[in-house]
């Protein structure tokens, strides 16, 4: 496989730098397309870099038509879910009609192989526990709609022009790369774990616990956590499955593990040293209280397994790019 040319849609993103690091360790050649809206040029770790939008007809001409380009992995989504439901149609229009923009393309140029980062949110409220990829799909914000909608789409263009895919629903995204040179970093970011370790920082003062009222053990809400480095790798694996000619599927990627907000932030103290106050806040509106996955089917089918499955140690290297970011900020670097 070595040489063969992968176009990473978003891969200036967090989950998509990640996976051009993998990439272009395994030996394949890497274009990324990125328009930098999310995304951050100096968390590209290597490959060709082409700046523009995937809903852009001129933009994809000119991709396919100068590189011969084998598969396509698509992480350029906007993912908020309280943003999603403030304005839909900015998902819809991203998430939804650009990526048939970019699905249009591929068939007009004949690439057929494409793998797709889907979410739990195409669930919704689970009415049981582990989610398995037969549970019911009713999504519950237009995040979760616009993923699920392209899912339908990609089923359809597989019926009708023979487009392979791989769909992965990711649980909650992780973690960093071991190195630390890469990692998460969102302008405005709302994700707990990154907020958690930015508070053990001293860069905010609280984290705030959105929901003690829960029915779960200690009233918050539970979460399963997967490291982006397995997310990446399950990636690796759907495409040696593309390339061998195999069926498009639908997999989830967690851990079979689920952890509280409250357990988060025991752990993020223990793994920090330092103190992280919490404030008890009303309910975020939309949060399912448990979210756990079952990954039986990608372990049976593709033979993947998780490397990182304790979220002790997927906090240590969350931990060790946080501290890194910092240390950038102060010296006067960080994001462009
Ligand atoms: N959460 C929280 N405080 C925060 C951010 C998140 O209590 O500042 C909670 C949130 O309500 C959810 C869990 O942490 O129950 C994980 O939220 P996150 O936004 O990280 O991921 P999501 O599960 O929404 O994709």
């Amino acid at each position: 496989m070595k040489n063969e040319k992968i176009l990473v849609v978003g891969g200036a993103g967090y989950i998509g730098s990640h996976m051009v690091k993998d990439l272009l360790s395994a030996g394949f050649d890497v274009i990324t397309l990125d328009d930098l809206s999310t995304g951050h040029r100096d968390l590209l770790p290597g490959g060709t870099f082409v700046k523009g939008d995937l809903g852009d007809p001129k933009v994809l001409d000119r991709l396919f038509t100068t590189h011969n380009i084998s598969a396509v992995m698509h992480f350029a989504a906007f993912s908020l879910v309280g943003e999603s439901v403030e304005n839909p149609l900015k998902y819809y229009l991203n998430n939804l009609a650009a990526t048939a923009t970019l699905l249009s393309a591929m068939i007009e140029y004949r690439v057929k192989r494409f793998i797709f980062s889907s979410t739990a949110a195409v669930y919704g409220e689970p009415v049981q526990i582990p989610i398995t990829e037969t549970h019911p799909c009713n999504p519950t914000n237009p995040y979760g709609t616009s993923k699920l909608a392209v899912e339908k789409i990609l089923c359809d263009c597989d019926a009708a022009y023979g487009l392979k895919y791989v769909s992965l629903r990711y649980f909650n995204a992780s973690g960093a790369d071991e190195s630390g040179m890469i990692g998460e970093r969102h302008a405005r970011e709302t994700h707990l774990i990154p907020l958690v370790l930015k508070t053990a920082l001293g860069e905010k003062e609280n984290i705030r616990i959105y929901g003690v009222d829960y029915p779960t053990p200690d009233g918050t809400c539970i979460r399963d956590y997967i490291h982006v480095s397995d997310l990446t790798h399950a990636h690796l694996l759907a495409l040696e499955a593309l390339m061998s000619d195999k069926e498009s599927a639908v997999y989830n990627l967690g851990n079979n593990q689920g952890y509280s907000v409250r357990e988060v932030i025991d752990l993020a103290k223990k793994v920090t040293g330092k103190n992280i106050p919490v404030i008890e806040a009303e309910r975020r509106p939309g949060d399912p209280a448990r979210l756990i996955a079952s990954a039986a089917k990608i372990k049976e089918s593709l033979g993947w397994q998780p490397r990182h499955e304790n979220l002790e140690a997927i906090l240590k290297t969350a931990w060790l790019w946080h501290q890194n970011e910092a240390a950038k900020g102060a010296a006067g670097g960080g994001s462009i």
